[in-house]
């Protein structure tokens, strides 16, 4: 019977039984979940059965992604969030307080940086950075009040593999919260938490997801008391992903693991072929026998060196120019993880805000690009580089 015809009651019946299921799951955008009774609201409420109230308090397809995720990472009670600075602002305004002092590795991806630079300090909370794959360095940092380190494994764009043991041994050590964003390095390569991390950070906008049209967070504790805390702090700041999100996300990360494999191996070949192009000055990649972080990416991530790869041009910016321009089918774009290979050129987009000393510093001159490897023929993709650098590098 379609009520809707009557016209008092607005809203459909049920969808139509079926003795066989979806196989895909299915999405579901509703905002609100009604339910039979009080009762079974209080029953709800008390944790006496499992059901949904209000999405900004949690959905099923957030679940699956959060499920999906927790069992990669090793964990419990993971949280998904709207993107993956969400997931780094939970982490650290849901646990830290005013008078804290939380410390960075001193190449995090650029927001988070400048959440410890500007955000955390405006609120009280005081922050240092320090060399992640440097254990003395960030000890140095430490002060009574240090509650947490927060680093990223591989860092962008130089790829230095940080000292996760290192650090999570101090931080066991001094009674600090250490927070891994894995970001970059994905389960597929490195696991925080079998390394002694207590909390991990993800922007599945990346890898995860896998096809830039998703952006989502996951965030998760060791411990649950702290699970909880960040959990309630995101979904209080209204850090609610989309059910659409997920449901994407969800399809992406199917794939994840045939994708990151094969990026990760074109990302090793193409590393040799660009380090045999004239013109090229120097490649950067965790596994290349040239990588001072080398025998690190051996032992933490089991000899993986993932699906970044920078490298730095003879010439300039003008060669930088050239280069993007010449370089057919690969998209000059400020992401990773995508399933078509994207530069970057930090001197012009991420570490624009760096003068040119500080660059330096980094070793980022005007030359500089990272490759976020995709699913390409690797063939053809070592021929773009050949012949994009050859025009690049003649002019
Ligand atoms: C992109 C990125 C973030 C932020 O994620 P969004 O989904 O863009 O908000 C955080 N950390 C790292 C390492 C990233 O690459």
């Amino acid at each position: 019977m379609n009520r809707n015809t009557r016209g008092s009651i607005i809203r459909p019946d049920p969808l139509p039984e079926s003795a066989s299921r979806p196989v895909v799951t299915p999405l579901s955008p509703s905002v609100v979940y009604a339910s039979e009774t009080p009762d079974a609201l209080d029953d709800q409420y008390e944790g006496r059965v499992h059901g949904y109230t209000y999405s900004r308090e949690g959905h099923p397809n957030a679940d699956v992604v959060a499920k999906r995720l927790d069992a990669m990472e090793g964990a419990t009670g993971g949280w998904v969030t709207g993107s993956g600075m969400a997931a780094v602002t939970a982490a650290l305004l849901g646990l830290l307080k005013a008078d804290d002092h939380v410390i960075g590795g001193n190449q995090l991806y650029g927001r988070s940086l400048r959440m410890m630079k500007e955000d955390l300090p405006r609120l009280g909370i005081a922050t240092s950075l320090a060399d992640p794959g440097d254990v003395k360095a960030m000890a140095a940092q430490i002060r009574p009040e240090t509650r947490m380190i927060l680093v990223e494994v591989v860092s962008n764009p130089t790829l230095r593999v940080a000292d996760i043991s290192g650090l999570a041994e101090l931080c066991r050590d001094k009674g600090i919260l250490l927070a891994v964003d894995n970001t970059f390095t994905t389960p597929r390569a490195f696991r925080p938490f079998d390394h002694g991390a207590d909390i991990v950070i993800h922007s599945i906008t990346k890898l995860l997801a896998g096809h830039s049209d998703v952006m989502l967070g996951y965030v998760v504790a060791r411990d649950a008391a702290l699970n909880e805390r960040m959990r309630v702090f995101s979904i209080t700041t209204g850090m609610t992903p989309s059910p659409f999100d997920c449901w994407l996300a969800e399809r992406g990360m199917l794939s994840f693991e045939l994708r990151f494999d094969r990026a990760q191996a074109t990302a090793v070949a193409l590393a040799d072929h660009l380090s045999e192009l004239p013109g090229v000055k120097r490649v950067i990649y965790p596994t290349r026998a040239d990588h001072p972080d080398r025998n690190r990416a051996e032992t933490l991530l089991a000899g993986q060196g993932c699906n970044m790869v920078s490298f730095e041009l003879d010439g300039g910016r003008a060669a930088a120019n050239a280069f993007t321009r010449a370089a057919e089918g690969l998209s000059f774009a400020p992401t990773l993880g995508d399933v078509g290979t994207t530069l970057s050129h930090p001197a012009s987009s991420s570490h624009r805000a760096l003068s040119v000393d500080e660059r330096a510093a980094l070793g980022m001159s005007e030359g500089f690009f990272r490759v976020s490897v995709g699913l390409e023929d690797p063939e053809q993709l070592k021929q773009i580089f050949s012949t994009a650098i050859g025009e690049a590098v003649s002019k």
